[in-house]
């Protein structure tokens, strides 16, 4: 292919709206543009890396054994309805009416449609196990769309469904899947983690995510990197701690005017802060709970509205913590209250012995502070986040922290959407049994973003070779000069034989603009043919370092193969 006649808007100009180095490197290198905020075309070199990514994931999908199909993107209500998610979807589901008024969605996820297209078909465990999937756009009128394709309201993922006549077939059904997983990211080129998550709202038997390791992830992950285990911060469980079996101090009344932070308590007290115990308002569906945790801590929302089994917990308004302190914002405590309201502890509290804690009155805390002696929590409990170097809750080595972003996600799902839909079999005693059923997710675009967003320098974007959109980008110094121009094209058609998908740059523009170009697109093998082109030497350069080695052409067409993995 000629770069001349290549569709390649490349940009010089860092878009304003895209936040991050993925977007931004998509849209610079002219792979995509877009059309409404969540809402994207992929262009032809874009494009090519997408169909790069979808095939890995098609091969190691039908290697597993998982047979493809495609629905309608477009689905009636009612086939959301039986199950509920018609309702559950909320404002996430993008819905229209078709002439008469019948009421459809575009569908957000098809467990539903694929629960019904086995239902209808299988009757006999001989028929089983199977598992169908499909590569096809979904739509999700996500609250923040951003990131570009990452975050989308309209992307490609490829949704699978297994189908097993009981728990030990989906137990391996879930298991190729799992391993088709690890085979699509390690050869997308991916570092990724394998997140424990939560199955409980799904009401299926086990979770995992797969999360890209990225700063601009959006779940926080704790790890474990001596045994491999991690979890969603929310998710991570904080150990449980001793009660304390010091001496305790007498209580003191002390005078603290004027501290704006815990800090600047701390260093008027001498203390550090993990001798104070804070106490936060939260007004949880309505009710005020005093939440206490160790100076240093932060409180984990998710856990605390678990505990309660709360929609909602948010900090309270100054005028609820005044009312029920009797003090000014900063100076609760569990000691004092104005007004009785439950207590809750962060289990780490327990451990603690002669502690600072705010006494209900402005200006003031108190001093050696013991739970039991001094006061009695309503409820102890796990509610804060975990963070670096907590014990391991598998091992108990220190725990690391990381960003994530969740490119694929496997699910059993048990028989929640078979019962719904009466999604039954005959076992072999001629019972009626409904289906046990797995689910399992990857996002097309957001897995190709998640590779730019890890493989990329100053100057663009570095591809991988099994995702690149050209392998090879032979760039021709001056376009004037015949034998140049003879040595690349020869290049050229040569690799093209070799069935190698090549770019020549054969454009009227100086060297420095074509490099700059080729970086920025991120082709993994440049060749340069230049002024010693008469002398039969070129020059042969990968994207991934910066060594330039000298070669004849035949040379360098041998290491293209080489590095492709042909040789
Ligand atoms: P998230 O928590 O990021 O919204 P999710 O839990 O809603 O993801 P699933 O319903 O499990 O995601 O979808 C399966 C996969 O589809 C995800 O792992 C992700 O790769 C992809 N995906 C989900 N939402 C989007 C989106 N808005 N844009 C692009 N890809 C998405
Ligand atoms: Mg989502």
């Amino acid at each position: 292919m000629r770069v001349s006649s290549l569709f390649m808007p490349t940009q010089r100009e860092v878009p304003a709206d895209a936040e991050i180095i993925s977007h931004q490197l998509m849209l610079r290198a002219g792979l995509m543009r877009k059309v409404a905020s969540g809402f994207y075309s992929f262009l032809p070199m874009g494009y090519r890396a997408f169909r790069k990514v979808e095939n890995i994931v098609r091969e190691e999908m039908d290697r597993a054994g998982a047979q493809e199909l495609i629905m309608p993107a477009v689905l009636p209500a009612e086939v959301y309805m039986a199950s509920g998610r018609w309702e559950k979807f909320g404002p996430d589901m993008f819905r229209l009416q078709d002439r008469s008024g019948r009421s459809f969605c575009l569908g957000p996820t098809h467990e539903e449609p694929f629960t019904e297209t086995v239902r209808d078909n299988v009757r006999s465990y001989r028929q089983l196990p199977v598992t169908l999937y499909q590569i096809q756009h979904k739509y999700r009128d996500e609250k923040r769309p951003r990131f570009g394709v990452m975050r989308a309201r309209e992307f490609v993922m490829k949704d699978a469904y297994s189908f097993d006549a009981d728990e030990k077939g989906l137990d391996q059904s879930y298991q190729a899947m799992y391993q088709a997983y690890c085979r699509i990211f390690d050869r997308c080129g991916l570092d990724y983690i394998l997140v424990h998550a939560d199955s409980g709202a799904m009401g299926g038997s086990g979770s995992q995510e797969f999360m890209v390791k990225s700063d601009v992830g959006e779940d926080a992950i704790a790890y474990c990197p001596a045994c491999g285990y991690a979890a969603n911060e929310e998710k991570a469980p904080c150990p449980a701690v001793r009660g304390f079996d010091g001496e305790a101090g007498t209580v003191e009344k002390v005078h603290t005017p004027n501290f704006r932070t815990i800090e600047e308590l701390m260093a008027f007290l001498g203390l550090p802060p993990t001798a104070f115990a804070k106490t936060l308002l939260y007004d949880i569906d309505g009710k005020i709970v005093a939440v206490m945790l160790r100076g240093d801590r932060e409180v984990n929302e998710i856990k605390l509205k678990n505990l309660f089994d709360a929609n909602e917990a948010v900090l309270a308004g100054s005028a609820d913590v005044e009312r029920v302190t009797g003090a000014a914002v900063g100076f609760a405590g569990p000691v004092g209250l104005a007004e009785p309201i439950p207590v809750v502890a962060d289990s780490e509290i327990a451990g603690m012995g002669n502690f600072v804690i705010g006494a209900n009155e402005t200006d003031y805390h108190f001093l050696n502070i013991n739970v039991g002696r001094d006061f009695t929590p309503t409820r102890i409990a796990d509610i804060r986040c975990a963070v670096e170097g907590d014990p391991c809750p598998s091992c108990g080595k220190p725990l690391s922290m990381c960003r994530g972003i969740e490119v694929g996600h496997i699910f059993k799902l048990g028989t929640k959407y078979s019962e719904a839909l009466g999604c039954n079999f005959l076992n072999s005693d001629g019972e009626e049994k409904p289906m046990i059923m797995g689910c399992y997710g990857i996002g097309v675009g957001r897995t190709l973003a998640a590779i730019v967003e890890q493989h990329y320098d100053k100057d663009g974007i570095i591809w991988p070779m099994a995702v690149a959109p050209y392998s090879v980008i032979i760039v021709p110094t001056n376009s004037t000069d015949e034998t140049i121009n003879a040595t690349a094209s020869e290049l050229h058609d040569r690799l093209t034989e070799a069935g190698i998908e090549v770019l020549l740059d054969d454009r009227d523009e100086r060297p420095g603009v074509k490099f700059k170009d080729a970086d920025l697109i991120g082709i993994p093998i440049r060749i340069t043919v230049g002024r010693k082109a008469p002398e039969g030497i070129v020059e042969y350069k990968l994207r991934s370092d910066g060594n330039v080695v000298e070669k004849t052409p035949e040379e360098a067409v041998a290491e293209v193969l080489r590095e492709i993995g042909r040789i």
